[in-house]
């Protein structure tokens, strides 16, 4: 019996070690990416594009999938911001129809008390006639129920959409970013230069007055925050920082399984992040929007009305 207990040793060993060359690396990673915050006035400066075009006329959530779970429901969504000259800006691309059941099995499996999905459609289907409208296409990050969407916006609407990016999320791939990665990269999304000011940390395109991207970390090496100015209101994309509001309000952090063995996260920043975009959501001027959790999104934005008549305006 002693050989056999050597095997399973040696075989726990190699395990452990396996793991070990593939998460340490990550780990070290991510705890490289904590650009500095910028303050409030910086955000809100925002809400008063400098240059003679106008801000953000109108903002809504396309809900693409949803799945119950027994911590509530894991909800996956892409917003629409739009500006009065019929400029579109997609922040997050959903998944394929497939791939969204691919995902919701994937949970079940490691989830028994996840219930059944609902998939009600690719992002091109749901935005419908308002595709070819999208100038430019930004991702919170490059997991993959996040950007796997783009290959079907792509089919429907062909070349011509921005790609914005941080350089941390251009730049910086870990082992579950890279096939979100690769298909961004791999789409028909045009890289454009994006740039953060000298002595500010928010990423500015003069195309999208009243939009800015800022590296995050924490949750991914290129996890990136969306600050969108509608009226004199600053509306924060926070990504998967956390999977929903109350665990931002409640500084709840993900279990430790998660945070050091499924995705490599800086729990320290991500402990930041909470404090820092609860602290912004309490200010009246500032609404955090968190990217799995409905509910909480309902509260703040209207879903996107597909308007078949759009390209006859
Ligand atoms: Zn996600």
């Amino acid at each position: 019996m002693k050989w056999v207990l050597r095997i399973i040793s040696s075989l726990v060993i190699l395990v452990i070690i396996g793991a070990g060359i593939v998460l340490i690396p990550a780990h070290i990673q991510i705890r490289g990416v904590t650009p500095a915050l910028p303050s409030e006035e910086e955000l809100l400066a925002l809400t008063k594009p400098s240059n003679a075009l106008s801000g953000p006329t109108k903002l809504s959530y396309i809900l693409t999938s949803s799945q119950p779970l027994a911590r509530g429901q894991i909800s996956h969504i892409s917003i629409l911001v739009e500006w009065e000259n019929g400029r579109r800006f997609l922040i997050d691309a959903g998944m394929s129809r497939q791939e969204a059941e691919n995902f919701a099995a994937l949970l079940k499996k490691m989830d028994p008390s996840a219930g059944q999905a609902t998939v009600r459609g690719t992002i091109s289907e749901l935005l419908g006639p308002d595709t070819k409208y999208v100038a430019g296409v930004g991702f919170t990050h490059l997991h993959i129920d996040h950007t796997q969407g783009i290959k079907s916006f792509c089919d429907a609407r062909g070349p011509g959409a921005l790609l914005l990016q941080t350089e941390s999320q251009r730049k910086l791939q870990n082992f579950n970013t890279t096939e979100g990665a690769e298909i961004v990269f791999g789409s028909c999304l045009t890289r454009t230069a994006f740039s953060s000011g000298d002595n500010e940390s928010l990423y500015k395109s003069p195309q999208f007055p009243g939009i800015a991207a800022l590296a995050l970390g924490g949750h991914t090496p290129g996890s990136t925050l969306w600050a969108v100015a509608l009226g004199d209101k600053v509306f924060l994309f926070s990504g998967d920082i956390t999977n929903d509001k109350a665990s931002l309000n409640q500084d709840t952090p993900k279990s430790a399984i998660y945070s050091y063995l499924l995705v490599p996260e800086n729990t320290n920043r991500t402990s930041e992040l909470r404090k820092w975009l609860h602290t912004l959501d309490q200010n009246d001027r500032f609404s955090v929007i968190v990217s799995h959790d409905l509910a909480s999104t309902q509260l703040y934005l209207s879903a996107f009305v597909n308007d078949a008549n759009f390209s006859k305006k």
